[in-house]
């Protein structure tokens, strides 16, 4: 046997000296264990890619190599076990079943299981696991360099994989950067301005550019679910004024949509595109909602009229997140001017109340002054009036003459005719009497009923008599009928009764007791038969 095996090993060795590949190894063993040990079966698994496959097949049919090694073939018509069966040996066994003999070798490499060696020969055979140590210990060497060189090479194309794949992560990366540095610079532009109109401008023609898209317009919807223009984009790509337009809300799956989802973005491929109600060509168009918390005030819509360029998948990113910031924008500048108007609005009504309150109070000023029935300064004017002028005659040592007028029976003209012809009458002596003197300073007043005075400062008693003899004439010229008859020329007309006095203020007199003094004088013009004046003459 031994001569045997030497022969083997020789032929072996010679032949596989030239041999470079592990499968003309394999087939060259194989030969020549058919030929010196009439091997009818062999078979040999390897642990490749950490799993237990079949490398070589030897049987009627022939040899059968397979690199990469396959699964174990499950119809397999010699003995052969299962892989776990093999495997789970760690020394060389002979295993006899009908009429072979199995050898069953396990292939080491520094101790390392590294595969499995089948051989069946006939029962006369005497070849043992032993006399392959040699054999075994090449094929192990053969097998590991060709997995260790297969794997390297594996490596390495995992390695040029992977270098392109970080290329193309990297090429990602630095899209991404420049969408979001795109995104940025919008944001820097629409955060700059500060009307409504020129941030819709920008959010289009910025946004256009920036975004890489065709065409944009962003429409505004109302209560009444209509939508409005703002910008937008024509055929050629230029932004333009669209805020003539108004439609109602179309009712298309789109719009219902991206008005319920705020995640959804509507997209049409291949869609008939429109500028203005008319359609102007085909491509994708897509629309993405504009929000306010949970209701949709507008929207974003847009397509690829010009260049036809197909939708980047970073579009519907891009979009959805220019949508929010576009959203934010509008929403800001809608409370900035919601806030200017409103500040507008305060200052208008402040305005006018303050005019209508200034009214009010003049009006008031006036009433609190001036008599309501005669039109003319009343009691609280006089009483104001006499002290300042009793102070400024005292401190100049002027003359201050006061005449206090009464008509006469009065009582008994109202009785005659009424109430209200008493008012009348009221009037119209006021009215006449007031004109009488209109020296600057002079005040005529109404004192109370049917009492009037006149306050001269600066008048003498020669003014202040003639101003009272002035006042008598008025009424006679005036000759409002009384509804008595005269006794004595049987023509009544309405008269007044006068008290004067002038006085220079000093410290030994008040202006209450200068008052007594005038209505004396009063009394003693009604004692005296009434339509007359008299003078208070001091003791
Ligand atoms: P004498 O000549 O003594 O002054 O008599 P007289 O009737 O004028 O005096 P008396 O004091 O008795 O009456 C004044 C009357 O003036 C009484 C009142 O009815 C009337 N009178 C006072 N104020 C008004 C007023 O505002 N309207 C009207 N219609 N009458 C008034
Ligand atoms: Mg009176
Ligand atoms: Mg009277």
């Amino acid at each position: 046997m031994n001569e045997k095996i030497n022969v083997f090993y020789q032929a072996v060795a010679k032949q596989c000296s030239n041999a470079h590949s592990l499968r003309t190894i394999c087939e060259l063993i194989c030969r020549n264990l058919i030929q010196h040990f009439s091997v009818n079966h062999l078979q040999l698994i390897i642990k490749y890619n950490k799993e237990w496959k079949l490398l070589l097949d030897l049987n009627s049919e022939g040899i059968k190599y397979h690199f990469p090694p396959i699964v174990m073939p499950k119809n397999n018509e010699y003995y052969y076990k299962s892989i776990h069966y093999y495997t789970h040996k760690t020394e060389a066994s002979i295993d006899i079943v009908e009429n072979h003999r199995y050898l069953l070798i396990p292939l080491k490499h520094h101790s390392i299981i590294i595969g499995h060696l089948t051989i069946a020969v006939p029962l006369t055979s005497t070849l043992f696991p032993k006399h392959l140590i040699i054999l075994t210990s090449l094929l192990a060497a053969e097998i590991k360099s060709i997995v260790v060189k297969q794997t390297t090479k594996k490596n390495s194309i995992r390695r040029i994989n992977t270098e392109k794949e970080l290329q193309s992560s990297q090429q990602q990366q630095q899209s991404l950067l420049n969408q979001l540095q795109s995104m940025h610079d919008i944001s820097f532009q629409l955060w700059r301005s500060n009307s409504m109109k020129d941030m819709l401008f920008i959010a289009i023609d910025e946004g256009k550019k920036r975004l890489k898209i065709d065409r944009m317009a962003i429409f505004l919807f109302d209560e009444q679910k209509q939508m409005h223009g703002t910008f937008g984009t024509d055929i050629n790509g230029n932004t333009v004024d669209e805020f003539y337009f108004s439609s109602a809300i179309p009712d298309q799956w789109y719009a219902t949509n991206t008005l319920k989802d705020k995640e959804y973005i509507a997209i049409q491929e291949n869609t008939p595109l429109y500028h203005d109600l008319q359609q102007i060509g085909f491509g994708w168009s897509a629309y993405i909602a504009l929000w306010d918390e949970d209701t949709p005030i507008g929207w974003i819509a847009c397509d690829n009229l010009i260049t036809g360029q197909p939708l980047g998948n970073y579009h519907h990113q891009l979009l959805k997140q220019y949508g929010f910031i576009v959203s934010q924008h509008i929403l800001r500048l809608q409370a900035a001017d919601n806030l200017i108007k409103l500040n507008h609005d305060l200052e208008h009504r402040v305005q006018s109340r303050t005019q209508a309150l200034n009214k009010a109070n003049a009006q008031l000023q006036k009433l609190s002054r001036i008599d309501a029935l005669t039109n003319i300064a009343n009691r609280r004017v006089f009483d104001e009036t006499i002290i300042a002028e009793w102070r400024r005659a005292h401190r100049q040592e002027l003359p201050l003459s006061l005449l206090i007028l009464d008509i006469d029976n009065f009582k008994t003209y109202n009785d005659k005719l009424g109430h209200a012809a008493g008012d009348q009458c009221l009037k119209t002596i006021a009215s006449v009497l007031s004109k009488v003197e209109r020296r600057a300073g002079t005040l005529f007043a109404r004192y109370g009923g049917e009492e009037f005075v006149l306050l001269l400062p600066g008048q003498d008693q020669q003014a202040a008599i003639n101003n009272a003899q002035r006042l008598i004439n008025a009424m006679h010229q005036l000759a409002l009928p009384f509804p008595c008859l005269d006794p004595n020329n049987g023509k009544a007309i309405v008269t007044i009764s006068i008290g004067v006095s002038t006085i220079i203020p000093s410290q030994t007199t008040t202006y209450c007791d200068f008052f007594k003094h005038v209505d004396a004088a009063l009394y003693q013009a009604k004692a005296d038969g009434k339509n007359c004046f008299r003078v208070h003459l001091p003791n």
